[in-house]
């Protein structure tokens, strides 16, 4: 099972704040309490990965370390790793991060893109890139994903090759921003989707108050299966099961670009939307 943990909702930058992102749910930082509550009630749940990211920039949380301890203390097989758009990264968090044994941090870096170095001194972004190279030196296991997915192939290849002599080799680029925010729409039309997310099925999004929601894109709340302070996660699980077995589409589905939600590349789900695409246009 893997969880999703909102450690908060709030973030440096303005996509929150822009008309159509914006985020209409109450703001806030998730507190030790209730992590620790959230984590002791879910134990049996059998998590093998827990994400610290979502809508919100997870390290603006100061507890983030201590919540990566307290899962090592309550098994050592729970895989923890977080999502952050750079912006408050250091060394200094990072040697924390390697001692609290987290296994992977994900940069998911906004547009513009400044990778050459002739460009970076003194700018705000390069500062964010000279501190990801001092905290790759510290952390080894770290990705870098540009969200900027207009690149040509040769643009990727000198943006790639820019932080491999950085000690950076896992380089990507996608089409979300950190918090989850989609910059690129979807190939597929809107109607020619299958009717369940892979996401939603897959992973389990808890809101910093301790919400159990779809995912990342829902601004309002609207999709909200219960709260786990009063509800059994086995029972919010159980119910979000009824809803995947239903095919039930939340109205924020129908328009939703993110590629997650039709699985991993290649998969079965690809094949499916190839022949729905064949099949509708014969
Ligand atoms: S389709 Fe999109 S909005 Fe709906 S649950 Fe999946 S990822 Fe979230």
């Amino acid at each position: 099972m893997k969880l999703t943990i909102e450690a908060t909702n709030i973030c440096p930058l303005p996509c929150h704040d822009s008309d159509k992102n914006r985020l209409l749910r109450e703001r806030g930082v998730m507190d030790t309490n209730t992590f620790k509550s959230i984590m002791e009630r879910c134990k049996n749940l059998d998590i093998q990965e827990i994400k610290f990211g979502g809508s919100g920039e997870a390290l603006l949380n100061p507890d983030i370390t201590d919540f990566i301890n307290h899962i090592n203390l309550i098994s050592s097989k729970i895989k923890s790793f977080l999502v952050t758009n750079g912006t408050l990264l250091s060394p200094k968090i990072a040697e924390s991060f390697a001692k609290a044994n987290l296994k992977n941090i994900e940069v998911i870096l906004s547009p513009p893109h400044v990778p050459l170095t002739t460009t970076l001194r003194g700018s705000a972004k390069g500062r964010i890139y000279e501190n990801i190279t001092l905290v790759a030196k510290i952390f080894q296991n770290i990705k870098i994903v540009h969200a900027l997915p207009q690149w040509s192939d040769e643009q990727r290849q000198i943006v790639s090759q820019f932080w491999r002599i950085r000690g950076i080799s896992k380089v990507f680029f996608g089409s979300r921003l950190a918090c989850g925010v989609v910059i690129k729409k979807h190939e597929t039309p809107l109607g020619l989707r299958p009717p369940t997310c892979a996401l939603f099925r897959g992973e389990h999004y808890i809101t910093w108050n301790g919400k159990l929601i779809s995912c990342c894109h829902d601004r309002s709340g609207e999709t909200e299966i219960g709260d786990l302070d009063i509800e059994s996660p086995a029972s919010l699980i159980e119910k979000k099961k009824r809803i995947t077995d239903r095919q039930f589409f939340y109205p924020i589905c129908y328009e939703c670009d993110d590629d997650r939600r039709y699985g991993s590349k290649g998969g079965i789900q690809k094949v499916v939307r190839q022949a729905i695409n064949i099949l509708t246009s014969s």
